[in-house]
C-alpha cells in the first residue's frame, strides 16, 4: 500500500571516483542488475573512444555547442577535466526524478560539488581503488590514452581522492560484484531512510 504522504521523487545518486577506478564498469553492472535505475548520459567535448556511441555513452558535442548549452542553463553542472568539458543535461534528470525514478550520475568531483549545492538530498558515493598502484595499472592497461593524458589523469586522480569527505559513502572497487552489492545496499537503506517516509 502506498501512503500518499511518502515522498515520491526519485533518488539522485552521484557516483564519483578517480579515472580508472572502474566507475563505468560498476555503473554498467548496476544498470544491468537494476533495470529501473536511470542512467544520465552526459554531454562532452571529448572525442568518442572506439565503440562509444552518441546518445549511449555520451552526447558528443563541439565546444561551441557545449558552451551554448551551458549559457542556456541546460546543464545541471559542468566541469573541465583533462582538457575536455563534461556536463549533465538538466531536463532529462529533472523529468525522471519528478516521475519518481532513481537517477544515477557518473561524474567527477567538481561536478559533484555543484550537484550537492542544488540537490543536498542526493546520495553521494565515492568509488576508491584498492590502491593507487592498482589505479595506475588500470589506467595504463586501458590503452585508450596518450602518455601525457595518462599522467594528467593520474595527477587529477590523487587530488580527487582527497575530496572523499564531501561524499556520504566510500566503496572500494576491489571486486566488481562486491562494489555493486555495496551500492545496492546503500540504495535500499536510503529508500528506507526516515527522511523519505
Ligand atoms: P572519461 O573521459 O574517462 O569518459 O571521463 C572523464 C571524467 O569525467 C570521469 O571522471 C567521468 O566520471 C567524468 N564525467 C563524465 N560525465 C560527466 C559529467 O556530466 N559531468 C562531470 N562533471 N563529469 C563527468
Amino acid at each position: 500500500m502506498t501512503n500518499p504522504s511518502y515522498q515520491d521523487r526519485g533518488l539522485l545518486i552521484v557516483v564519483s571516483g578517480p579515472s580508472g577506478v572502474g566507475k563505468g564498469t560498476v555503473c554498467g553492472m548496476l544498470r544491468k542488475r537494476n533495470p529501473n535505475l536511470i542512467y544520465s548520459v552526459s554531454a562532452t567535448t571529448r572525442s568518442p573512444r572506439q565503440g562509444e556511441q552518441h546518445g549511449v555513452n555520451y552526447f558528443f558535442h563541439t565546444k561551441d555547442e557545449f558552451f551554448s548549452m551551458m549559457e542556456q542553463g541546460e546543464l545541471i553542472e559542468w566541469a573541465e577535466y583533462v582538457g575536455n568539458y563534461y556536463g549533465t543535461p538538466r531536463q532529462f534528470v529533472e523529468d525522471k526524478l519528478n516521475a519518481g525514478e532513481d537517477v544515477i550520475l557518473e561524474i567527477e568531483v567538481q561536478g559533484a560539488k555543484q550537484v550537492k549545492e542544488l540537490f543536498p538530498e542526493g546520495i553521494f558515493i565515492f568509488l576508491l581503488p584498492p590502491s593507487m598502484d592498482e589505479l595506475k595499472r588500470r589506467i595504463m592497461g586501458r590503452g585508450t590514452e596518450t602518455v601525457s593524458a595518462i599522467q594528467r589523469r593520474l595527477h587529477v586522480a590523487s587530488s580527487e581522492c582527497k575530496e572523499l569527505s564531501m561524499y556520504d559513502y566510500a566503496v572500494i572497487n576491489d571486486r566488481l560484484e562486491h562494489a555493486c552489492e555495496k551500492i545496492e545496499s546503500i540504495l535500499v537503506a536510503e529508500h528506507c531512510h526516515t527522511s523519505r517516509v
